[in-house]
């Protein structure tokens, strides 16, 4: 097999706090020999458990990204219990062009894993983190959010996995976070997801959906700070931080069924009738699509096809035939 061509300046076993580079060779229009350079930082304090935190793994999510670069700033060595190591913008491409997708070849970072050492570089970083990195890790944290399509009630969240030890170790840290909701998710727009595939090397894995482009700010951004801290705080690895106590402990909710994920049924302006956390009833018009060319045509409602509560629903109108445009989500039972 080909072995990875990502080299890197970050020496894994070294105490302190190091910033550097992970070099993916190109070679591109503009340049015969190149390099695009994924940002790194490393901050260790001797032995302890290993935390891989990620932002940017969606280029248009930026609370990541800014999370993991204040936090890179704040915290110093003498912080530490172990490792931390932080990829703010695991898809610069994406990140600097401000688009979901890789502008270089135009794949989505979360569907490419576990990667292929000789594929796309999106593809070649995938297999750097899956080969080198996560089996280095005991927490593994995918800072996303809705980016510019959807709206989300701010969570932490995370697949139902069959190990139960694994899913209560993981349901732990998701409350340690302090988000306003704990979110079980299925996936139902393809795999090769980053958190499947570390929660299938029995890592703690955590995901989030912290908001969206519009949602970004002070509240958004605190959610993120502070339950990153609080993660690394329950696994020992900031011992001086102090959780604030929560107002209100998170709820855990869980979208398990594929119709919980409601779909345009045609091409159309999507206009919505219920707003985040309002509960909804199978049958009940969550919106409707408008035919904007077509002005004698009645616009078309979208049903909820389940009970519940609207978690997330689309942020942008202009939608598509089959694109999600709210998901509903109810009390979560392990
Ligand atoms: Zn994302």
């Amino acid at each position: 097999m080909t072995s990875n061509p990502i080299w890197t300046d970050i020496d894994y076993e070294k105490d302190g706090k190091q910033t550097g580079f992970l070099g993916v060779p190109q070679s591109t229009n503009s340049a015969g020999w190149a390099t695009v350079f994924v940002p790194i930082i490393v901050i260790r304090n001797g032995a302890g458990p290993t935390a891989l935190l990620f932002g940017g793994n969606h280029g248009d999510e930026y609370e990541g990204p800014v999370t993991l670069l204040n936090l890179a700033h704040d915290v110093e060595q003498a912080d530490v219990r172990g490792r931390i190591i932080m990829i703010p913008a695991l898809n610069p491409p994406a990140v600097m062009a401000g688009v979901r997708l890789s502008p270089l070849d135009g794949m989505n970072m979360n569907r490419a894993f576990p990667g292929d050492p000789s594929g796309t570089i999106t593809s070649q970083i995938a297999h750097y983190v899956s080969s080198t990195l996560i089996p280095m890790a005991d927490l593994v944290v995918d800072i996303h959010s809705g980016g510019r399509s959807m709206h989300f009630l701010s969570s932490v969240n995370m697949h139902r996995v069959a190990d139960v030890a694994q899913m209560q170790a993981i349901l732990a840290a998701g409350r340690a976070w302090n988000a306003p909701y704990v979110f079980i998710y299925r996936d139902v727009a393809g795999s090769g997801l980053l958190p499947s595939y570390a929660e299938s090397l029995g890592k703690v894995t955590l995901g989030t959906e912290l908001g969206s482009a519009s949602q970004f700010g002070v509240s958004t951004l605190r959610t993120a700070a502070r339950g990153v801290r609080n993660v690394l705080a329950l696994r020992g690895m900031l011992p001086k931080h102090r959780p604030e106590p929560s107002a209100q402990p998170p709820q855990l909710v869980a979208s398990e069924l594929r119709d919980d994920y409601v779909m345009a049924p045609v091409d159309g302006i999507f206009e919505p009738f219920v707003e985040l956390g309002d509960a909804v009833t199978a049958g009940q018009a969550i919106g409707q699509m408008h035919f904007v060319t077509q002005p004698a045509w009645k616009p078309q409602p979208v049903p909820a096809l389940t009970d519940g509560m609207i978690i997330s629903r689309r942020a942008f109108p202009l939608t598509r035939q089959g694109e999600c445009v709210a998901v509903v989500a109810r009390p979560f039972i392990l």
